[in-house]
């Protein structure tokens, strides 16, 4: 089942968390920033080694001090109207974010409402994308997590869900 929480994904004991990264990994705003901050200087010192990340795909960390194990970075698409691909690079993100923790046999994963924050992906059809994929991999993960960090946005969620 979908578990849908509001809370700082950042303190999640889990075997991955979903960060909303930037194409340079090097550190943003957001739940990006707070990841950093969690995780440690580290993280970027690792993350330097990565050599970026494309829109819609995804690059694998050591969770350092978090208490999750690790970091799957993935970077949404910045919102441009929705003409520009958006819909499908979101789908990508949390498709290839689901496919890589399976392929390391991770049973639990949370997501963060990638794009939403600074890169102004509209709520409700970014939640439709976000819970559609979730759905197909439910019975895959013991722990499948949408972290919401508003309460509107729990909302958001807890509605499309139902
Ligand atoms: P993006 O650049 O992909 O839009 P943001 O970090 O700006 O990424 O926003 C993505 C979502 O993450 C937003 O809903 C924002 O409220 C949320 N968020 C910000 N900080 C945290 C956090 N510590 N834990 C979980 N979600 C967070």
């Amino acid at each position: 089942m979908i578990e849908i929480i509001q809370t700082d994904i950042t303190t999640l004991e889990i075997d991955a968390i979903v960060n909303a990264a930037n194409t340079s990994l090097l550190g943003g705003g957001g739940v990006d920033g707070a990841v950093h901050r969690a995780a440690g200087p580290e993280l970027l010192t690792f993350n330097k080694t990565l050599g970026g990340c494309e829109v819609g795909q995804v690059k694998l960390a050591p969770g350092f001090n978090l208490a999750a194990d690790w970091i799957i970075h993935t970077v949404g698409p910045v919102w441009q109207g929705g003409t520009r691909g958006e819909t499908e690079l979101l789908r990508s993100c949390y498709i290839n974010s689901l496919e890589l923790a399976v392929s390391k046999s991770y049973r639990e994963i949370a997501f963060p409402a990638i794009s939403t924050g600074i890169y102004g992906f509209p709520i409700e059809p970014a939640t439709n994308i976000a819970l559609t994929a979730m759905k197909k991999y439910e019975h895959t993960f013991t722990r499948i997590i949408a972290c919401c960090f508003s309460e509107a946005d729990r909302g958001v969620y807890q509605a499309l869900l139902d």
